[in-house]
């Protein structure tokens, strides 16, 4: 049954058009209007054949789209009796304005559901064969941003003496790319210089390039380009040996 006058809040996974959910697909097949993210890969929207397709990301075009103005023309398709999907990169609910949305929808008595997405940093662990809460050495898993507009403090800054432990794998959404200062706080946080860190960009894609080093060498890090992802942790211990292995394995498959 086709689905009417809803907002659907859904996650467009890291970029590979094969994770995402069986619900985001259908819904982009079903929806009248589709309002996304930049990040939002082509190869997705294309799926989206009847709808018509809106660019509402922060950067699009020469024109800046503010949060009220999506908003609106969220609630405005809706009222209109518009199956609107508000596609957004990964999952909807990480660093993706998810509750701000929620609000005004609420506020203006359109309903809405949430369909959840492989979000950044779940999907560039998987690539690299690294498991978040590998049991043997990470007991808890930090999702974190680099960015200043989403820190938790009220200063923007990251608590990294509480966040930043031995037995925790960090994932570090937006991280920028001068790292010279987080290695300073990591390691007046306590942590040892020789735990791993893996800086990830494009996951999940075709272009997904990565390099792995230590929070003692973080510093030294290449510039990736955007998206990366850093993942920080003693739970990669070893993951630098296997993802090589995996990727020999693949050209050999490939070359089959
Ligand atoms: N909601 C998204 C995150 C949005 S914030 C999610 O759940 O993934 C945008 C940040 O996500 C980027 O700056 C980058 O740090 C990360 N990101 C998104 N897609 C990525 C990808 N394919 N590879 C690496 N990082 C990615």
């Amino acid at each position: 049954m086709k689905q009417k006058a809803k907002v659907y809040l859904v996650g467009a996974g890291p970029g590979d058009p094969d994770l995402l959910t069986v619900k985001a697909h259908r819904l982009l097949r079903e929806a009248d209007l589709v309002l996304h993210d930049d990040l939002v890969a082509s190869a997705i929207l294309t799926l989206a054949r009847g709808a018509q397709v809106e660019n509402v990301g922060k950067r699009c075009g020469a024109k800046k789209i503010t949060q009220d103005e999506i908003n609106a023309r969220m609630i405005e398709a809706a009222q209109r009796g518009l199956c609107v999907v508000r596609l957004k990169s990964g999952d909807p609910g990480i660093f993706g304005r998810l509750s701000e949305e929620i609000d005004a929808l609420e506020t203006a008595g359109v309903p809405y559901e949430v369909v959840p997405g492989v979000t950044a940093g779940i999907a560039a662990a998987a690539s690299l064969g690294i498991s978040l809460t590998d049991r043997r050495k990470s007991a808890r898993v930090v999702i974190v941003t680099g960015h200043k507009a989403h820190g938790g403090q009220p200063d923007g800054k990251i608590d990294w003496k509480n966040l930043a432990r031995e037995d925790a794998t960090l994932v570090i959404y937006m991280p920028g790319h001068e790292f010279e200062n987080l290695r300073e706080e990591l390691l007046a946080a306590g942590l040892a210089s020789e735990i791993p860190a893996v800086i990830v960009s494009h996951a999940s894609t075709a272009e997904q390039r990565h390099q792995f080093t230590t929070i003692g060498d973080l510093g030294s890090l290449p510039h990736l380009e955007p998206p990366a992802i850093l993942l920080i942790g003693r739970a990669l211990e070893g993951a630098d040996t296997r993802s090589r292995a995996a990727a020999v394995s693949q050209a050999i498959e490939c070359a089959e």
